[in-house]
């Protein structure tokens, strides 16, 4: 189990960088009604970022006046304010879900069957590791799992002992193997080195899903300096092996009542933040719904 998902920040000796969701957008009403309460709370502010745009023919300003929000003072911060009160067990891969009289049992890889019973189940992981989990308790749910596809992300983190002289402070990529690099020490809330994060695009990931760190790395910081960046004191890198989800599902979620077992994730619903926190939110409105029918 764990909390946050790719919203997630590595943080090393001085640095800390962003490796996953680099930002979010919040188009819904609820959705921008929720941004509101995170930002009340300190853990979210918007970024108003100079972004460019690397085309293959050419540089230019990233067009639009969309507004883009980032957890503070890391990306973590919105998930960590979700989770309050909660009790959360880290820590514990479940790898196996069976269905007796009296509920759902879990067991998982670090301690076995877990002692409790569950009422009901409610699955927040990416469509390849729901997959196996349901198929032997609800082929139909893992059948629908199965057909999302999801793909790897390389991101690289590159540290620097001074600020870099670049006049963006994140860029879309539309060529080469690079697809975004941002200037984590621009979002707000962030202090310590000056760190950048790389994201190699979908197809070249996927190529590259088994190379070494360091041969990914040498590739992308290459194309980074292409790009006018310089090479870092240090690096680190974190392969996503889930990413970018090429498929949605009707709804954004699902729900089977007779079994009290569900599935959401951003997988479900279109692959953004705001479509994470929306799918989660029909999902538990459809357990709330269960919850009031009389039975
Ligand atoms: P967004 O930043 O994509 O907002 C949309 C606007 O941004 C567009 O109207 C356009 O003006 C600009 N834009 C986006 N991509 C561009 C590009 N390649 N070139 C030029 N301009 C571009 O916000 P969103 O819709 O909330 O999407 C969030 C971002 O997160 C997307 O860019 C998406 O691809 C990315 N994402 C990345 C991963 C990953 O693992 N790398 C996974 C999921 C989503």
């Amino acid at each position: 189990m764990a909390r946050g998902g790719r919203t997630a920040t590595r943080r090393g000796d001085g640095w800390a960088c962003d490796h996953g969701a680099q930002y979010f957008t919040a188009r819904d009403a609820q959705f921008r009604a929720e941004v509101e309460r995170w930002r009340a709370a300190g853990a979210a502010a918007p970024w108003p970022a100079r972004i460019a745009v690397f085309d293959p023919d050419g540089r230019r300003n990233a067009s639009g006046d969309e507004q883009r929000f980032v957890g503070t003072p890391r990306m973590t911060a919105p998930g960590r304010l979700l989770a309050e009160g909660l009790e959360l067990r880290a820590q514990t891969t479940v790898n196996s879900l069976r269905r007796d009289a009296g509920g759902w049992r879990l067991a998982s890889a670090e301690h076995g069957l877990l002692d409790e019973m569950f009422h009901g189940v409610l699955l927040a992981v990416p469509a390849p590791q729901a997959e196996p989990l349901l198929r032997p308790v609800a082929p139909a749910l893992a059948t629908l799992a199965a057909q999302a596809r999801m793909h790897g992300c390389w991101a690289l983190m590159l540290r620097f002992a001074a600020p870099l002289a670049l006049d963006f402070d994140a860029a879309f990529v539309n060529h080469g193997p690079l697809r975004w690099i941002a200037r984590d020490r621009a979002k707000p809330g962030r202090t310590g080195l000056e760190t950048w994060t790389l994201h190699a695009s979908a197809e070249w990931s996927e190529a590259q899903l088994e190379e070494a760190p360091e041969r990914v790395a040498g590739l992308l910081i290459d194309a980074f300096i292409a790009l006018g960046g310089s090479a870092p004191q240090g690096w680190a890198a974190h392969r996503w092996r889930y990413a970018i989800t090429d498929s949605a599902l009707a709804g954004g979620c699902a729900w089977h009542a007779d079994q009290r077992l569900g599935v959401c994730g951003d997988w479900a619903n279109g692959g953004r933040v705001e479509g994470a926190w929306s799918s989660g939110r029909a999902l538990a409105g459809h357990v709330l719904d269960h919850l009031a029918t009389p039975r």
